[in-house]
């Protein structure tokens, strides 16, 4: 019974990234269980949030059309779902939008159906 147990628990060890203090935190995953030691409650949230349903924020450029530079940066409005990043790039790759963008500005709403918009991070004027 106790072999059993242990064979259906897994050990990790991580590094919380949520802070710069950078803690090593200690996790026990069982079958419908997260335990995490070594952290504050911030990292606890990290480490199950990291297990269970991976995000991060993505940052990129696309290109556009009659600006002065020809790529506008852009970033996810918050983290996306890491299986879907691929996806998320090869959507990206195929837009093209017209300057004058302005830093802030919402180009795409609820990217992949995810909730997740996409943000100019750089204003772009138009050439004269
Ligand atoms: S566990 Fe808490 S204190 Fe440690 S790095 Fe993460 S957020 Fe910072």
């Amino acid at each position: 019974m106790k072999l059993k147990e242990q064979k259906s628990r897994e050990f990790l060890e991580l590094i919380c990234i949520v802070c710069p203090l950078g803690c090593s935190l200690s996790v026990t995953k069982s079958d419908d269980r997260i335990r995490v030691r070594g952290g504050c409650k911030k990292g606890e949230k990290y480490v199950k949030e990291e297990i269970t349903n991976p995000r991060r924020v993505v940052t990129t450029t696309l290109r556009i059309k009659n600006g002065v530079w020809p790529r506008v940066p852009v970033r996810t409005s918050s983290p996306f779902p890491r299986d879907k990043i691929p996806e998320l790039m090869k959507f990206l790759s195929s837009l093209e939008v017209e300057a004058p963008q302005k830093r802030g500005e919402v180009i795409a709403k609820n990217l992949l159906g995810e909730g997740v918009d996409l943000v100019v991070t750089r204003t772009i004027e138009r050439k004269e």
